[in-house]
């Protein structure tokens, strides 16, 4: 965990800074935002501290952007125009145990596009990606290294039939989902391990309705009507274990899951037919392993913060953003920022995204052009940046680390 370290890093810029800086163990701090438009095939990436403009990289279509763990790539996949681009991030940091160097270049296309048609879910385990292509019921999966040299090398996995589907890539095997009987306009209804050569090891888990899928530490779980598939490694092929919802609220289901950072559990949201306004968190290591948390309004967007570990953040239709502490299960903070954005209407209408970068956790304002920062500790508004079109997307990077540039005689 890098988490009590960075504080501490940013207390050693700051003295640095203050005795004239050029000291032995200089550091330097770096944050990123990626953030695509709604309708635009644009991705604009700035600067987090600075707020300026770095690069608007050209795609395809409008994308949904993800990052990798490392955070020296993010992904622009583009369902309508068949295609995911990889961008560096041009923020890398190299891990010399008793500290880290931080690298700094100018963000880039680096040329790898992993093309099929209509990708969707895209998932990363261990530094290996799989991109599923929902019309072909086919997965592309590859290397995070290799994209970032720009020229990937495929492997294919296919689920049977195409649907709304999703694979994970894990160890030397592959979670695939089942696609559903009654064809590709139904959900998956389990998933299914499959080795190398695609032949499948052990039964069928059931998960109806699956949808939504993270991980969190050695943990990775799928979201179904009944409760969750947790999926943990073992001896051989990965094992797979059915949480059941509570009770008390079985009336509902998670469609949507986001994995803990130096912290194991899972935040989803609460999907019923009464259009109840709540999260849920996920904890499988405890007795109880589901907790609600009320929000006033529906919500519309989350994020883990991946610093603050204990912290979560939820943007709900009433146009606030409220910090979840995932320890106590509860709101501890509220602040209004936008306009109100109904969860009514179509699903893909611009609606805010949460990013956390450093000490700020910003909020696209779609209808703004905007985004919107707020500090993640004292939960003020810590400022905006406007942003040209329609803000949607919005993924971050970077972090803290030596600039000394020193020869580690290697
Ligand atoms: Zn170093
Ligand atoms: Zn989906």
């Amino acid at each position: 965990m890098k988490r009590s370290t960075w504080s501490l890093s940013v207390s050693l810029l700051a003295a640095s800074l203050a005795a004239g800086g050029a000291q032995a163990h200089e550091e330097a701090t770096a944050w990123r935002l990626f953030v695509a438009d709604h309708s635009e095939p644009v991705v604009h990436a700035i600067d987090a501290i600075e707020g300026e403009l770095l690069e608007t990289f050209e795609v395809n279509g409008p994308a949904s952007l993800y990052r990798s763990h490392s955070g020296e790539t993010v992904y622009a996949v583009q369902g309508t125009a068949d295609v995911v681009t990889v961008i560096a991030t041009g923020i890398a940091f190299h891990d010399h145990g008793d500290h880290a160097d931080i690298e700094i270049e100018a963000p880039r296309l680096t040329g790898a596009e992993i093309r099929g048609e209509y990708p969707v879910h895209f998932v990363e385990h261990q530094g290996h990606w799989a991109a599923f292509f929902d019309k072909e019921g086919v997965a592309r999966v590859f290397r995070e290294r290799d994209a970032l040299t720009g020229s990937v090398e495929l492997r294919e996995v296919d689920a049977g039939a195409p649907h709304h589907g999703v694979v994970v890539p894990y160890g030397n095997f592959d979670i695939v989902s089942e696609p559903h009987p009654e064809g590709p306009s139904k959900l998956p209804i389990g998933i299914r391990v499959q080795d190398r050569n695609g032949t499948r090891v052990g039964e069928l888990a059931e998960c109806p309705d699956l949808h939504g899928e993270a991980t969190t530490g050695n943990l990775t779980a799928f979201a179904c009507a009944t409760g969750l598939l947790i999926v943990r490694s073992g001896d051989g092929a990965p094992s797979i274990e059915h949480l059941p919802y509570a009770e008390a609220f079985r009336e509902g289901k998670a469609t949507t899951l986001l994995g803990g950072r130096g912290l194991q559990y899972f935040l989803g949201n609460y999907v019923d037919d009464s259009g109840h306004s709540a999260v849920m968190l996920i904890d499988p290591s405890e007795e109880e392993a589901f907790r609600l948390v009320e929000l006033p309004t529906r919500r519309v967007h989350f994020a883990v913060d991946p610093i603050r570990a204990r912290y979560a953040y939820v943007f709900t239709e009433d146009g606030q953003l409220h910090q979840l502490d995932v320890l106590a299960g509860e709101i501890r903070h509220s602040l209004r920022l936008t306009d109100p954005y109904s969860m009514d209407g179509h699903w893909r209408d611009p609606r805010p995204r949460v990013a956390v970068a450093g000490e700020n956790v910003v909020v696209t304002d779609p209808l703004a052009g905007k985004l919107h920062l707020v500090d993640a500790v004292s939960f003020e508004k810590a400022g905006e940046v406007a942003v040209e079109g329609t803000p949607f997307n919005i993924v971050a990077v970077g972090g803290t680390g030596a600039a000394h540039g020193h020869d580690h005689g290697h």
